[in-house]
């Protein structure tokens, strides 16, 4: 028993102060050294190797952040107890769309068009100033957390360190044969500019329900008077890219009463004049929805047969818009038919679309609509909710586009990647099955961003036909052909100014404008951390670039990658599976053949009462 006064224990205070005491625990923590004694303690024991999947710099610390850094802290320690030396070692992920975005809003900038007359170079500063705030933010709440980390050796993956091996990494890539440029139709934010992967499509939140318009459309035949196929569309800013209508070869279409075709399937009580197949209507052509607008009138419209033909919505007969479409664009392929891509990357309409020039995908719906029904090609117009796919970062809805992308191609490394994986042990067990999923049916990745402060990707393609491909900072100032004096750090602008030799015919050549998948820059860490290759080990190598300053992170030699790769344990939440668990498996294949961890934890995302 104790006493009041003098006993074995001092009096608690009847409510404890939570708060009060942690920060006792971490002023003694800080005091004493305590973690620095623990390291110095495991110094020499058996490693274990975790690797920090790198947070996004764009924020102070969030309830999902600290939920995922508490459960990386426990294992952590866990280990410690065990006797293990770790590596402690924090990263940040410091460019990219994220970062771009949020420049943008606190810019009060909303277009391309905008952040290049603001000025590249400011802008990169912007974003740099960004990273810097959120840094210093993020490691203050994970301190506070009283989570353990070698704070201030931390890895930015804006370093040129980072950059420079991804540049390694995509040179390899092309000597493989796996780098080309594809034209295709991709799904593209409007407001932010550019292209998404399949990858970026697959977070949470993408697709969610939207409002729009779902309308009927005429098309008269052109070899039958009084005769119309009706189409129908939930994006009436793609009918005047419509170059076909397809139907189902095999399904019933009946003729009705009032001269439209449609599928039976559709309309099942609906009077028939007339019954075919569909092959029958095959070949028929039609006048265009927008013929009186340049673009289409070059078109001769016409009926193709597809056998994905949906009998489950619409009329059953499938406006086709292949430079709108990405189904549309691959039957462009197989039946030769014109890509009319009617929007610009910011989602307007080109010069040469008339009266809807300047026009945006949405704002031009209800004009669109109008001028049908004004022609008497308008069989109805209704609203539909429908799932649909956003902008993962600025919610804007997006809209498919044909555009060139830099692609790497993925099917010699997906029987590797598979088998890679099969070697991981995943917790839970579902989350591997998915990765599995995930590798068998994904395309390829495309790897190019129209955006500004971003991975360059280092592709100087010559007008003889060569593509140069840089794999390293000093290749580029070997080769370069000018610009190098004001090379700042490797971001646009400075980079865009670096000219280099072509190695085929000595013309001086330019970079692509574009930048790289953000998953580029958190898929090396692996590497790039850990100094794969690296003769030599460099006190404070890894802070170069825009991280110069802001960490002493070294970079260290081979024998150190050899030490720590791969990962014993990994961590981050579920929707990781096809970002960077995916991007790290895909890169470290590539360039050893192995996975870059042996197990992995998957955990569900943690939200605060406000839902972020
Ligand atoms: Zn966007
Ligand atoms: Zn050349």
């Amino acid at each position: 028993m104790t006493n009041d006064r003098g006993g074995a224990f001092s009096r608690l205070p009847p409510k404890p102060d939570h708060p009060g005491l942690e920060v006792e625990v971490l002023e003694r923590w800080e005091r004493d050294g305590t973690f620095d004694r623990l390291r110095e303690l495991n110094r020499n024991g058996p490693t274990w190797s975790f690797i920090d999947g790198p947070v996004t710099a764009n924020k102070v610390l969030g309830v999902h952040t600290a939920w995922g850094r508490t459960l990386k802290d426990v294992f952590q320690r866990y280990k410690a107890l065990g006797g293990f030396n770790q590596r402690y070692q924090n990263g940040f992920d410091c460019q990219g769309l994220w970062i771009e975005v949020g420049v943008e809003r606190e810019l009060g900038l909303n277009s391309k068009r905008e952040i290049e007359s603001y000025g590249l170079a400011e802008f990169a500063r912007k974003c740099r100033d960004k990273v810097v705030w959120s840094a210093r933010e993020l490691t203050r709440g994970c301190k506070r957390l009283g989570q353990w980390m070698d704070w201030g050796n931390d890895y930015f993956t804006f370093s040129d360190t980072n950059i420079e091996y991804i540049w390694r990494f995509l040179k390899l890539i092309h000597e493989r044969g796996w780098l080309y440029t594809g034209n295709r139709s991709t799904e593209w934010c409007p407001r932010c500019g550019t292209s998404m992967s399949q990858h970026e499509l697959s977070q949470g939140d993408v697709y969610r329900d939207k409002t729009d318009p779902s309308i009927y459309v005429r098309l008269p035949l052109r070899e039958r008077a009084g005769e119309s196929l009706v189409i129908w569309t939930t994006t009436p800013w793609t009918l005047p890219a419509n170059v076909a209508a397809a139907v189902k070869p095999d399904a019933e279409y009946i003729l009705r009463e009032d001269g439209t075709w449609v599928a039976r399937a559709r309309y099942p009580h609906a009077r028939a004049v007339k019954t075919v197949l569909g092959s029958e209507l095959v070949g028929l052509t039609y006048q265009g929805p927008f013929d009186h607008l340049p673009p289409a009138a070059r078109d001769h419209h016409r009926v193709i047969p597809w056998d994905e033909v949906s009998l489950e919505e619409g009329t059953g007969i499938v406006h086709i818009a292949p430079g709108a479409g990405t189904e549309d664009f691959e039957l462009a392929k197989v039946h030769d038919l014109p890509v009319l891509v009617p929007v610009d990357e910011a989602g307007r309409f080109y010069d040469d679309y008339g009266w809807l020039h300047g026009l945006g995908t949405v704002e031009s719906a209800d004009q669109i609509v109008a001028d049908l029904a004004d022609r008497g090609r308008l069989e109805a117009a209704e609203e539909i909710v429908h799932r649909y796919p956003h902008c993962w970062r600025c919610q804007t809805p997006l809209i498919f586009r044909v555009v060139d992308d830099w692609f790497i191609a993925v099917d010699e490394l997906r029987p590797r990647l598979l088998e890679a994986n099969a070697a991981v042990t995943w917790t839970p067990d579902y989350m591997g099955k998915r990765m599995d999923d995930w590798l068998r049916n994904m395309g390829d990745w495309n790897i190019s961003r129209r955006r500004y402060f971003g991975l360059p990707l280092p592709l100087y393609p010559c007008s003889c036909g060569h593509l140069n491909v840089i794999g390293s900072k000093r290749e580029l100032e070997e080769r370069a052909a000018g610009g190098l004096d004001q090379l700042e750090e490797l971001h646009r602008p400075w980079i865009d100014a670096v000219t280099i030799r072509c190695e085929a015919c000595g013309e001086e050549v330019h970079r692509i404008p574009e930048v790289g998948d953000v998953w580029l820059d958190a898929g090396i860490v692996p590497f790039s951390t850990l100094g794969w290759q690296n003769p030599a080990w460099i006190k404070g190598g890894y802070a170069t670039g825009a991280s110069k300053g802001l960490s002493n992170a070294d970079l260290p030699d081979h024998a150190y990658w050899e030490t720590w790769f791969p990962a014993d344990w990994v961590s981050e939440m579920r929707e990781q599976v096809r970002l960077w668990f995916y991007s790290q498996l895909f890169m470290s294949v590539a360039l050893t053949g192995m996975a870059p961890f042996r197990e992995v934890l998957g955990y569900e995302k943690m939200l605060d009462e406000d839902g972020h």
